[in-house]
């Protein structure tokens, strides 16, 4: 097999202004690749280095479209990821110049968020673009360099083994490796066997000091923690999982936190959230008494639920949610909100709702919620501040 793996960057970010290449008679275009990726008056790409890469080249090579932007932060941690996983790669690029071909394969293959990586088949023909895979950084950041060359097969087989490794896992040979076997509390850099920690339900808390959303998300975590550990003091602890850039951001950061943490820049830190597939933070994942993923949502649940989500299970959510189908069903039809000028309408999953993002505390909300329906603007129910007695009216109205 080939090791051919080659990337596009068609980075819309550096349209330097270079002039399009004019004058050249345009090679006899072979491929339905060279289609895609030339145009009339290229039929060429470039490398690193500047030199031009013949499009046949690329003929029985697995693809990768690279949707990307050297301003867009993501991207830029996508990229290291990506040359890291790709010792072997020649990059070459749609030449600055070419618009065309960006705007048409950033129509053709529906990007709608950067970054993105397309794959293309070698052999697919005339279907290459129904049969490109548009996932190739989710399949990236789950498989690494195992996904290659992303077929069918291949694919399955890695998510088959991906469940084996999740079927298997335990909290000890989650948290621990051969040089440490404890994480690390507060009390005098105390260190507390992880196998200690075995038959409780755990919260693996992935955030960092430098993250705005954990920022906000920390102090509100803090006193939800105390409230399940008042209940079930010996059933659940939260182990912070930094990926902080200097031992002393992440003290500091530490230091705002009553739980546990993972020391500094171990290697299990990597690890998990390569495990987890944590592609953004603050993300918190929460594990079961038998050291088995209960539910990667811990963030989303705590805050529809506050401590009401201990212990996060399947069951304890669908409860949650049909007492809150209930609860609703007594909720005003309208409200108005202090911090809006329009009225706003009750939705449900069912009738306009759907995930959102909450405009006052700027957490995830899913199922029930206030929105106004000119301007999308949305809250959680319990976020509302109900201005006069519109509400107390609304509910005689109602009932
Ligand atoms: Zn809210
Ligand atoms: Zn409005």
């Amino acid at each position: 097999m080939r090791m051919g793996v080659e990337v596009q960057d068609t980075s819309f970010a550096a349209v330097a202004g270079q002039e399009n290449v004019s004058g050249r008679s345009p090679a006899p275009i072979s491929s339905r690749l060279a289609s895609l990726l030339g145009s009339k008056d290229r039929d060429y790409l470039l490398s690193r280095d500047g030199t031009q890469v013949k499009m046949s080249d690329l003929e029985g090579k697995v693809v990768a479209l690279y949707f990307s932007a050297n301003w867009y932060p993501p991207s830029r941690n996508f990229n290291q990821f990506l040359i890291g996983a790709y010792q072997q790669l020649k990059s070459t690029n749609v030449p600055f110049s070419d618009l065309e071909t960006k705007k048409s394969l950033t129509r053709k293959f529906e990007i709608e968020a950067i970054p993105c990586l397309v794959i293309l088949h070698p052999g697919s023909g005339k279907d290459v673009e129904q049969n490109a895979l548009r996932n190739g950084v989710e399949l990236l950041h789950r498989f690494g360099v195992n996904a290659f060359p992303f077929t069918k097969q291949k694919l399955e087989q890695l998510e088959k083994e991906d469940k084996e490794k999740h079927d298997s896992q335990t909290l000890v040979n989650l948290l621990t490796n051969r040089d440490r076997d404890y994480v690390l509390s507060h009390h005098g850099a105390r260190q507390v066997p992880v196998a200690s920690l075995v038959g409780k339900t755990i919260g693996l808390y992935f955030s960092a000091q430098w993250c705005l959303p954990c920022e906000k998300f920390t102090p509100k975590l803090v006193p939800i923690y105390h409230k399940i550990k008042a209940d079930d003091e010996d059933d659940f602890e939260i182990v912070f999982v930094s990926s902080d850039r200097d031992h002393e951001s992440y003290a500091s950061y530490f230091s705002l936190m009553p739980w546990l943490a993972i020391p500094f820049g171990d290697a299990n830190i990597r690890s998990l959230a390569k495990h987890f597939d944590v592609q953004g933070i603050p993300c918190l994942v929460i594990l079961g008494p038998d050291g088995r993923t209960v539910t990667a949502k811990g963030r989303s649940l705590i805050n529809l639920y506050q401590e009401n989500a201990f212990p996060f299970t399947e069951s304890k959510v669908e409860l949650l949610e049909s007492q809150v189908d209930e609860e609703a069903r007594d909720l005003p039809r309208t409200k108005l909100h202090g911090g809006h000028r329009h009225e706003l309408n009750l939705v449900s999953q069912e009738n306009g709702g759907g995930p959102f993002i909450c405009c006052n505390c700027e957490e995830q909300g899913v199922g029930w919620a206030y929105q106004c329906l000119d301007c999308g603007y949305e809250l959680h129910p319990k976020c509302v501040r109900v201005v006069g007695d519109h509400a107390v009216r609304d509910v005689a109205s109602n009932g």
